[in-house]
């Protein structure tokens, strides 16, 4: 069998990488690097390291190969939204917690509670790197000080899930793909690996994108920029950032709407879980919508929708709620899917895409349990046209090399 550095080649060249990292741990001779279109990819940067049956673990563990929807025995399922046993609308209740995080600041509050009744010692995640802010690391939090340091959502690469363990005392908050990969490295049922929590996620942008937009408002270099955020603060935040001149920021809508989110990579656009269908704990904001789904980004009091996964994720939640860490009132399902249009309609045609990407000659991620064909099958109409404009995306992409 190939190497886990050959098999990670041949999905660069498909440009299937979603950025996760964990390839990292199946060959510890492999880092992430930041390439040319700011985009983290691994590169081997020591000697051929793997460990004990990477090569046959990883087509099941790399998501730029191959994602499987979890499906917990005795859990609902909704057709966009995947399994779960509970769903809520949910903040910290914590004022400095729900106002630092992304929305609700539930995540940060359910870390560190975790970290401080004991139930996990240790958390994965990202932060702004301390030394560099305008980039984004993956960190180890071990205190509700750090965790409430780390909230908020990062518009950049980064690779949390190459500090995954296997210790079912640890736990790691990061994108669905970098979830999905970590569940599959432990080829867990719900109890047995580290606590997961993730979050709905449109896709990575790349780091160029954080870079022009600071210049855009009038800001310096990377290197002079003392601190950045993407949003938080506020629901749903500013992107802001700070050097020794001052500040410079703008609104949620131009930051990602405009400057960040049309930047994301390739495999974002195919991606079929961008809820979290692999965490036991997923969370998303809870936006309040018009009739024709479009969420209202007027800044009020963060709410996030928060989602459990398996009967672990369950637990905890109603654990967290129990101990007056975050508040909870229920929430319908169909609700937050009408909330969320960029995730329902991209999985609503995403076979017509991976179709339209293969007719193009483009090796595509393999996804079982998420009925997509179903889906897609539902409006041939717009799913033939969705397999017309991503085939002719792919040729037109291929021609310019
Ligand atoms: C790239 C990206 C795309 C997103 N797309 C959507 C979307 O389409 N719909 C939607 O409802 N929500 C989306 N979100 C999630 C949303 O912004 C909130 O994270 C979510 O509502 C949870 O809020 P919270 O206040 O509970 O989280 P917080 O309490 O603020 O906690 C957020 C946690 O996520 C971690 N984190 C932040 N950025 C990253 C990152 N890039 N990679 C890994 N971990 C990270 C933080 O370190 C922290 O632990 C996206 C987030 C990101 C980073
Ligand atoms: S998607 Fe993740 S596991 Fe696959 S090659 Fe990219 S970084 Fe490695």
């Amino acid at each position: 069998m190939d190497t886990v550095r050959a098999q990670v080649e041949r999905v660069l060249r498909a440009d299937a990488c979603s950025g996760c990292g964990a390839c990292t741990l199946l060959d510890s001779g492999l880092s992430m690097r930041l390439d040319d279109a700011g985009y983290l990819r691994p590169a081997p940067t020591g000697d051929l390291d793997e460990r004990e049956g990477a090569r046959a673990d990883f087509a099941r563990v790399c998501p730029g190969r191959s994602v499987r929807a979890q499906h917990p025995h005795g859990a609902a399922r909704h057709p966009l939204l995947g399994s779960y046993f509970g769903l809520w609308e949910a903040w910290a209740v914590d004022p400095l917690v729900r106002h630092r995080g992304s929305s609700g600041g539930v995540l940060t509050a359910i870390q560190g509670w975790l970290l401080e009744s004991g139930r996990a010692t240790q958390v994965a995640t990202a932060a702004a790197d301390t030394a560099r802010p305008v980039r984004t690391v993956p960190v180890r939090i071990v205190s509700k000080a750090e965790a409430l340091a780390s909230a908020g959502s990062r518009y950049a690469p980064v690779a949390v899930a190459a500090l995954a363990t296997s210790d079912p005392r640890h736990a790691l908050t990061a994108k669905p793909c970098e979830v999905s990969a970590i569940r599959a490295l432990n080829d867990a049922t719900s109890d047995d690996g580290p606590i997961l929590m993730s979050f709905f996620c449109a896709g990575t942008p790349s780091q160029q994108a954080t870079t022009t937009l600071v210049r855009e408002l009038g800001g310096p270099g990377d290197d002079e920029v003392t601190d950045l955020w993407y949003r938080g603060r506020g629901w749903p935040g500013r992107f802001t950032a700070s050097f020794a001149g001052g500040q410079v920021s703008t609104d949620y809508d131009d930051s990602w709407g405009r400057a960040l989110g049309p930047t994301t990579q390739w495999r974002c656009k195919l991606c079929a879980d961008g809820v979290g269908e692999s965490a036991d704990i997923s969370a998303a904001d809870s936006w309040e919508s018009d009739e024709r789904g479009y969420p209202s980004f007027e800044e009020q009091e963060g709410r996030s929708a928060l989602i459990a996964r398996t009967e672990r994720g369950l637990e905890i939640i109603l654990a967290a709620k129990e101990a007056g860490v975050i508040d909870l009132r229920p929430l319908e399902a169909d609700r937050l899917a009408q909330a969320q249009p960029l995730q329902t309609s991209r999985r609503r045609f995403l076979a017509a895409r991976l179709w339209g990407a293969r007719l193009g000659g483009r090796r595509v991620p393999r996804y079982r349990g998420f009925a997509l064909t179903r889906l897609s099958m539902a409006k041939p109409r717009l799913a033939i046209r969705a397999l017309r404009g991503t085939y002719r995306r792919v040729r037109a992409r291929s021609a310019h090399g």
